[in-house]
């Protein structure tokens, strides 16, 4: 049975229909990455999962559970955006511990969580520093880790990578992935850049006017794409 799965779901913004139809199945613990041109509804359709955006039609399951009334607070999905606004005057272990302390949880625990969490992002070294001392890479990576400590169901990234430069670009790619090897957690991904969807991806989602083109692996994708839009999104030769 497919962890979260989205049943027809359906937005409007005045009258444009900006997400048309979507049906997607995910299973627990995979990498899905949506791309399309901008503009095609990639981050309107993680918004509508996250509950950010109330869906004009359709139906989200997450574990079983009908979850397209709920909202956000409850869903147990967890966002990390572009422009990822740390609290400045906060130490990168406030930073990722904030959450925590708002839901009353034990100093020890939140100590144990953070360390966790930095330890994967290698954060260790930098967790009584302010946000404006860390590189960008750095600071994306404390977004990154606020959301992990919060052990989410599923992750959801809206081109989290966009405002880096290439090698950091190139680096923090790599430790998402090192991160999704290490806990595993289901994992949603949106990105225009093919080569991120490509190496990151168990399966990719091409989207396009609202709609989905074609899914599949990266491979599949290459070697047998759908049709015309796909292949030169994807970049194959024509
Ligand atoms: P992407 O992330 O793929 O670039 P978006 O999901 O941001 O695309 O946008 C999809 C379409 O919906 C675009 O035409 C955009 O202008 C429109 N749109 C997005 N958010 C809103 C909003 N809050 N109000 C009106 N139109 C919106
Ligand atoms: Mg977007």
């Amino acid at each position: 049975m497919a962890y979260l799965e989205l049943q027809g779901i359906e937005k409007e913004f005045g009258n444009v229909r900006v997400i048309r139809g979507i049906d997607l199945q995910i299973n627990q613990g995979e990498f899905v990455v949506f791309v399309g041109p901008s503009g095609c509804g990639k981050s309107t359709l993680l918004r509508l999962i996250a509950g950010l955006e109330e869906n004009d039609g359709g139906k989200l399951l997450l574990d079983g559970r009908d979850i397209t009334n709920e909202p956000s607070s409850k869903r147990d999905l967890a966002m990390v955006f572009q422009s990822y606004a740390l609290y400045p005057h906060m130490s990168v272990f406030e930073n990722m511990s904030f959450a925590l302390k708002l839901a009353k949880v034990d100093q020890a625990v939140i100590q144990e969580k953070v360390g966790r969490a930095a330890k994967i992002l290698n954060l260790t070294d930098y967790l009584q520093r302010t946000p404006k001392e860390l590189s960008g890479g750095q600071r994306q990576r404390v977004a990154i880790g606020r959301a992990i400590v919060r052990a989410p169901k599923v992750f959801l990234f809206d081109e989290p990578l966009s405002n880096l430069d290439a090698a950091l670009r190139g680096q923090t790619r790599i430790e998402i992935a090192k991160l999704h090897r290490d806990l595993g957690a289901t994992t949603i991904y949106v990105t225009h850049d093919q080569v991120e969807a490509m190496t990151l991806a168990d399966r990719v989602v091409v989207l396009r006017d609202g709609k989905i083109e074609q899914v599949g692996t990266p491979l599949e994708l290459y070697d047998r794409p759908a049709n015309q839009f796909v292949a030169q999104f994807i970049g194959t030769p024509q």
